[in-house]
């Protein structure tokens, strides 16, 4: 292709031959018209393709981009070129952005890029719903305007970038606990991060009030034996009875922390232990008439015990967890059951699957109690627990138990008349037993 100036300089001779031939052929003046007529043609096809360019220029969109002879035709065709070039780096930019956004979204934290005034430049979704701000909106906005929490507008005033902030805040009425970390980069530009620590807050709390609740369990039985131990070293001669009935109450002492010790090690392992071997079938019927033996011992013949089998079905899982949750179940009936109360043990299909039930005539709990009857250490009555040698810890047992099975505890409670608890086992956990049906009874 030729080059502009030579285009134009070949356009130019060309004129300027044809007017020397017509000077030759017509004469002067004419030839002169002839080459003022064609610089003028040439004059006007140059303006009219700039006004088109000028014009194209305001929008400048590559469908548009006019066309043209010559010099022309050499112009617009680099232009497009140009703009050919440019469209493919817009389309590796906005690919890159993508890919930052599609990033920024996928990141488990919050994140939020201040420039160097602290405004919003730019958040992720997550940012979005720990500080209640909008990414799109908030653009430009300075953050302290939307996240006025005391505690941040001072973490970011202060810049201590080493230390993270704990910051309470509710979004959508439920509190959550962020931890918000302001990490500067770049020319002064500031990235808050923030990560839901709810879930460890809540463990953390959970776990400094178990550590208080055993410390408390613990430290009356051993302020009891040792002013029990105390008394003796003191007593001047010995004293048979007191010493008979010191005894008796040191061991109380030392049961119930035994009892303590042991329902926290039950639980330590339900925690920590691989989920139960689901290929070993927990022979129900027999388990149960085992248990039902020891009720009647436990009672102590102060009620009645009945035990009604009225499915042959197994269940799947470890038969120490499934026997300690349904132990516990019993022994509860029996020790919140007054005397000659009734207390019926069921085994049978529901549409779910099986539920093995504990139903007594007891003291029934009132409803506002019962969600919190798993949680450890939770006592409806205290001194009645502690009476009947209650560790606080028996249902929070079940619970973890049947949980490892797939199966719910259901508890329904009438104050005065009675509860009834029962461990639901869904159909997949359950194995049919060609076991005898039996209804047994002891009063
Ligand atoms: P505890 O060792 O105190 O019995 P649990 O975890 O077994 O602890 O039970 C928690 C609380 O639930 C008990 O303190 C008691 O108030 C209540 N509770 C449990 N079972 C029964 C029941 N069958 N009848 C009435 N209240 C019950």
């Amino acid at each position: 292709m030729f080059s502009v100036w030579g285009q134009t300089t070949a356009l130019l001779v060309s004129i300027a031959l044809g007017s020397l031939a017509f000077w030759l052929l017509v004469g002067l003046w004419a030839a002169l018209l002839l080459f003022a007529v064609l610089l003028l043609c040439v004059l006007l096809y140059h303006i009219a393709k700039l006004v088109a360019l000028q014009k194209w220029l305001s929008h400048p969109l590559r469908e548009t981009l006019p066309d043209g002879l010559w010099l022309w035709e050499i112009v617009y065709s680099q232009l497009a070129r140009m703009l050919r070039l440019q469209g493919q780096s817009e389309a590796r930019l906005s690919a890159a952005l993508d890919r930052f956004q599609q990033v920024g979204a996928a990141v488990p934290e919050g994140m939020v890029i201040l420039d160097e005034f602290d405004r919003i430049e730019w958040c992720n979704p997550i940012a979005e719903r720990h500080f209640g701000i909008e990414g799109q909106r908030d653009q430009g906005h300075h953050i302290t305007n939307l996240v006025r929490h005391p505690e941040f507008v001072e973490y970011l005033k202060l810049q201590n970038y080493g230390e993270p902030l704990t910051l309470k805040s509710s979004r959508d009425t439920v509190e959550i606990v962020l931890s918000v970390h302001l990490i500067p980069y770049g020319d002064k530009q500031k990235l808050v991060s923030s990560r839901d620590i709810t879930r460890w807050e809540l463990i953390e709390t959970m776990r400094k009030d178990f550590i208080a609740n055993v410390s408390h369990e613990l430290r009356t039985p051993i302020t009891v034996i040792a002013g029990f131990l105390e008394t003796l070293a003191d007593l001047p001669k010995s004293d048979p009875d007191l010493t008979r009935r010191s005894i008796h109450l040191m061991r109380e002492q030392a049961t119930r922390m035994h009892r303590l010790v042991e329902d926290l090690l039950t639980l330590s392992k339900l925690e920590h232990t691989e989920k139960p071997n689901f290929d070993k079938q927990i022979a129900v019927a027999e388990l149960l008439r085992s248990l039902y033996q020891e009720a009647i011992a436990l009672s102590k013949d102060k009620h009645r015990i009945e035990l009604q089998l009225d499915t042959e079905d197994n269940v799947f899982g470890n038969e120490d967890e499934v026997r300690s949750a349904f132990a516990n179940l019993i022994s509860n009936g029996i020790r919140y059951t007054p005397k000659d109360g009734l207390i019926k043990l069921c085994w049978k299909r529901t549409v779910e699957g099986a539920a093995f039930s504990v139903q007594d005539t007891g003291i029934g709990i009132e409803q506002q109690y019962i969600p919190r009857l798993t949680e450890r250490f939770y006592r409806v009555d205290r001194s009645r627990s502690r009476e009947t040698g209650g560790t606080g810890l028996g249902l929070a047992i079940v619970k973890h138990a049947l949980n490892r099975h797939q199966a719910k505890l259901e508890i329904v409670s009438t104050p005065g008349e009675g509860s009834v608890f029962s461990a639901i086992f869904p159909a997949r956990r359950l194995v049919k037993a060609l076991a005898p049906r039996a209804t047994e009874k002891a009063s």
